[in-house]
């Protein structure tokens, strides 16, 4: 059965607009004219009147954490409680009442910077005065810090004599454990929440791409097996998949950014078929990722030089070179592609250095290896991401809080030459788009706007670095075209054109024609999936 979409602003991945597309069986068979199309679809075909309405392809977010965020789902929102530290303890205070019982509490999403009534992070003593009588874990919106309450450290067994993990802090006030935890001392905790079991996870994942759906995400490249590292196997995330998968309620194409932190773990998972490109359509294995820094808001990315405004730090490497060497080395020669976080420069100089030393032992012509968030940079790091032929994934909406920070932590001259992604971009790098989530919205429309004004989301603060900002295509595209070929699936999806998988949104308005300061206000009006609509609005 064909079906006619015509009368529209097409965007196919390149312009001027056309104003119809054919989808045959999931794919798209034809864009072009209203005349053209119809002749091509033939008097049988459904036709839909997009009545001049703007259309492109489903996004991809290139970067995201669809089982956090589904988990997140399931928890306390404290990000939209965190405009004071009172706001946010009502919302658990809330939360504990709605949700009772013994177990955890589980909320997410809150940031410091934005309290009102007190300038610093919350401690153990705060939340005690939610409850005692059971555990609070919240975690910060970027993720590498949380706070816990005493019942919590009661649980935990963490004492003033617990010995500091490596690449972690466990948080002291005079010598006494204070409930914060800091990057892989957060894994105590995390180790000590009881996973979910396979139907939740999977009512997690319904839940979280119903959301990405809402805003014309179609593709999701995530990273899900860190989530419950210890207590919620990587087989079971599989599963959960392929079984949401093969009951037709995957809606949203998922890409797997399989998260090692050991080569004996990574080996296992490689030597049991999984490496990059296995699967399907809807799930694929994707690429080995590795976690090599913290974030630059707490002040765990690594850097080159010690933070402009706390020089008794530089930020915490999560891997010793040697580790990365071997990880990234072994999964070079097995044909897997590698992406590692990196926001500190210093951090990326070590995970340069791998990526160097990987494909100098065994070449490889289209790796495809990347760099996640490659926010802290300096001009001779461009050029060596150049040289490699790396791709990077961006996340625009960072703009959005960074702009308030970058200069502040890391110096003038270090922010002067960061967040260069259209340098990048002109330079021929492969640059897509995403949010991060649940560390950020995955509100594609959010991202555009930062990518294309460099400002805050408010308009208020920036621009950052005008001269990086992208066009309306650029942006349009990294969220696309250049999503696709994160995943090797540019041949597949990414624009509309015959052969194509069928994905696609329906905007309120021609982001093209749209004043760049309103482009986070168009709505996603239907989301469709292999032709299939997932959203209407
Ligand atoms: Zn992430």
């Amino acid at each position: 059965m064909k079906t006619l979409y015509f009368n529209g602003a097409v965007y196919t991945g390149a312009l001027p607009l056309v104003q119809a597309f054919v989808v045959e069986d999931g794919l798209f068979t034809f864009a072009g004219s209203d005349t053209e199309a119809a002749a091509f679809a033939g008097p049988e075909a459904e036709r839909v009147d997009l009545a001049g309405r703007f259309a492109c392809c489903g996004f991809t977010d290139s970067h995201m954490h669809l089982l956090s965020l589904g988990s997140a789902l399931a928890a306390a929102d404290l990000a939209r409680h965190t405009g004071s530290l009172s706001d946010l303890l009502q919302c658990l205070r809330d939360f504990d009442r709605d949700h009772p019982g013994q177990g955890w509490i589980r909320g997410r999403g809150w940031n410091q910077d934005y309290f009102s009534d007190v300038s610093r992070l919350p401690d153990r003593r705060d939340l005690d005065s939610v409850t005692t009588a059971r555990p609070i874990c919240a975690i910060r919106a970027c993720g590498h810090c949380l706070v816990v309450n005493s019942r919590a450290l009661e649980l935990l067994g963490i004492t003033a004599d617990s010995p500091q993990p490596e690449g972690g802090r466990i948080g002291l006030e005079d010598g006494q454990p204070d409930g914060r935890f800091y990057d892989n001392a957060m894994q105590l905790v995390y180790d000590a929440i009881p996973a979910p079991n396979k139907e939740e996870v999977k009512d997690m994942l319904r839940q979280a791409c119903r959301m990405l759906n809402s805003y014309g995400v179609t593709s999701s490249q995530t990273d899900d097996y860190c989530v419950y590292p210890t207590t919620l196997p990587w087989e079971t995330v599989n599963e959960a998949y392929r079984e949401l998968e093969a009951a037709g309620e995957l809606t949203v194409r998922v890409y797997e950014q399989s998260n090692f932190t050991s080569l004996p773990e990574l080996r296992r998972f490689v030597e049991a078929g999984n490496v990059t490109g296995a699967g399907s359509d809807l799930f694929k294995i994707g690429p080995l990722k590795m976690l090599g820094d913290g974030a630059l808001g707490a002040r765990t990315a690594y850097l080159s030089r010690p933070y402009a405004d706390a020089p008794e730090t530089c930020g915490i490497p999560v891997f010793s070179q040697e580790t990365l060497d071997e990880m990234i080395g072994y999964a070079n020669r097995q044909g897997m592609q590698v992406a590692v976080h990196a926001i500190g420069d210093a951090c990326l100089d070590r995970v340069l250095s791998a990526y160097e030393k990987a494909l100098a032992d065994c070449p490889r012509q289209d790796h495809r290896h990347g760099i996640v968030h490659c926010q802290i940079t300096r001009p001779d790091q461009l050029e060596k991401i150049q040289a490699l032929g790396l791709h990077i994934y961006a996340q625009s909406i960072f703009l959005d809080y960074d702009i308030r920070i970058v200069e502040e932590r890391v110096g003038p001259e270090l922010a002067a030459t960061s967040y260069c992604w259209k340098s990048l971009l002109d330079a021929g790098v492969s640059v897509s788009n995403g949010s991060d989530c649940p560390v950020e919205l995955p509100d594609v429309m959010a991202g555009i706007q930062c990518a294309v004004t460099r400002k805050d989301r408010s308009g208020a603060l920036g621009p950052y670095l005008p001269d990086q900002a992208f066009s309306v295509q650029e942006a349009l595209d990294s969220y696309t075209v250049h999503g696709a070929e994160a995943s090797f699936e540019e041949d597949r999806k990414g624009r509309i054109a015959p052969g194509m998988l069928a994905d696609f949104v329906l905007l309120g308005e021609n982001p093209f024609t749209a004043a760049p300061e309103t482009l986070q206000s168009i709505p996603v009006l239907a989301t469709y999936l292999g032709g299939r609509q997932v959203y209407a609005g």
